[in-house]
């Protein structure tokens, strides 16, 4: 069995869904477990619409335009499917009636009950056009088979009950090859709520769903052709990364690289299931393998850039030392507030990080000043170059302020600004 993950850029309209089926097509003798994301945008105007509600906003122009857009491709790829048409109706009436809820718990809890909508829609829209094209399929629920925590917004998985629940699911379902159309970024907590996995978490998913199912490979459908040695939007003469270990992977993507969701490969490692990064646009592009290391390994220079970082400079009032008593309770804030950390170094007196500018750090840094003087940069960028050398490290960094340098025999790492 093979899990496909095709995520929200391939499904984003109506040519995308039936690419999927297309797709498909090539893989007509093995079974699949497909994971589907959230059409284009829908998770940003879904978490627009969390944030609405959560202010006592209006939220229906903002639902009326998802329906809309739902309703349209659904008719364009499924037309005689009223079954589907229903299902849609029924799941926007919910998300209103939803919304009428007098607001009583903390947001990140609706923001999971709203924000999964956006894999259910797709979900449901992808199963029914492979039955109008003739492609019979199972729909799960992603969320009868992955248990997690209740940690809203950045849910834990519970491998040991989510096993018990994918037990015999290839075997229940009704045709061979098995085709499951399900949900990625969505799980639920043993008291039945949704929760999510974190943002871009369905490649995630699609490693859950291997791991439990003890699937074969792992292909995640882009449309790029694979990984590159860097973001090509922003350097010249990047290159295909044809094959790379699970470590150089994971490293790549903790880093910033957004081709993989950094999660995504320690379940297929524990279980040795490769990861295969192909384009849905050019089915015969090899694409990127990540397994095992071997000798073919690629060990290119890789860059990667975080933009939009805070370096953030952390100091007891009285210039006593960073020593670990209060480097533990500085890390709960972090973790208690969700914020991670991308860099970090100390001094004597002073511990620094860099992280994202997001409103949660900001608050972070407020929270931060009650105990502790607190100065910050922002506008600054996190570069990462793995397998460096010296004419690339001087090329990236030259005309920018090197605010922090920290290089290691693999790795450099630099926030500049
Ligand atoms: N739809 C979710 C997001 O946009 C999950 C995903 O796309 O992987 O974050
Ligand atoms: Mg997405």
């Amino acid at each position: 069995m093979k899990v496909f993950k095709f995520g929200g850029a391939s499904v984003k309209d109506a040519a995308g869904v039936r690419n999927v089926a297309e797709v498909l097509k090539h893989f007509s003798l093995d079974d699949l477990v497909i994971v589907v994301s959230a059409m284009g945008k829908t998770t940003n105007a879904l978490e627009e619409t969390v944030w609405a509600y959560a202010d006592g906003r209006d939220t229906h122009a903002n639902v009326d335009q998802l329906e809309k857009r739902h309703r349209e491709v659904l008719q364009e790829v499924a037309p005689d499917d009223v079954v589907a048409v229903r299902a849609l109706e029924d799941h926007f009436h919910a998300l209103r009636a939803m919304l009428k809820q007098p607001v009583t718990r903390d947001v990140d809890h609706y923001y999971d009950q709203i924000v999964s909508l956006g894999e259910v829609w797709s979900t449901l829209i992808v199963s029914a056009h492979l039955a109008a094209v003739g492609i019979g399929s199972t729909w799960v629920d992603a969320r009868a088979i992955v248990r997690t925590d209740a940690r809203h917004r950045a849910a834990s998985v519970d491998w040991e009950t989510s096993s018990k629940q994918a037990a015999g699911l290839l075997e229940r379902a009704p045709k061979k090859p098995v085709r499951i159309v399900t949900q990625g970024f969505i799980g639920r907590t043993a008291d039945g709520y949704t929760t999510t996995l974190g943002r871009e978490g369905s490649d995630f998913s699609a490693a859950i769903f291997a791991y439990l199912l003890d699937a074969e490979s792992v292909t995640i459908w882009k449309d790029v052709p694979g990984m590159f040695n860097a973001d090509p939007n922003r350097f010249p003469d990047t290159r295909l990364l044809e094959h790379i270990s699970y470590k150089e992977a994971i490293e790549l993507s903790y880093f910033g690289a957004s081709v993989i969701h950094p999660r995504t490969l320690q379940p297929l490692q524990r279980k040795h299931i490769p990861l295969y990064v192909r384009s849905f646009i050019d089915l015969k592009a090899k694409g990127s393998t990540i397994s095992e290391a071997t000798d073919h390994d690629t060990l290119i220079p890789s860059f990667i850039v975080k933009p939009k970082q805070l370096l953030i400079s952390i100091t007891p009032h009285d210039l006593s030392f960073i020593v670990e008593e209060n480097l533990s309770g500085i890390f709960k804030r972090f973790a208690q507030r969700n914020v991670r950390i991308d860099l970090m170094q100390n001094s004597a007196v002073a511990f620094t990080v860099a992280v994202d500018d997001t409103p949660r750090s900001r608050q972070l840094v407020e929270e931060l000043r009650a105990e502790y003087e607190v100065r910050y940069n922002e506008g600054c960028e996190l570069l990462t170059v793995r397998h460096h050398d010296e004419a690339t490290l001087a090329r990236l960094t030259e005309g920018k302020e090197v605010l922090i340098e920290q290089r290691s025999r693999t790795t450099a790492r630099y926030v500049l600004k």
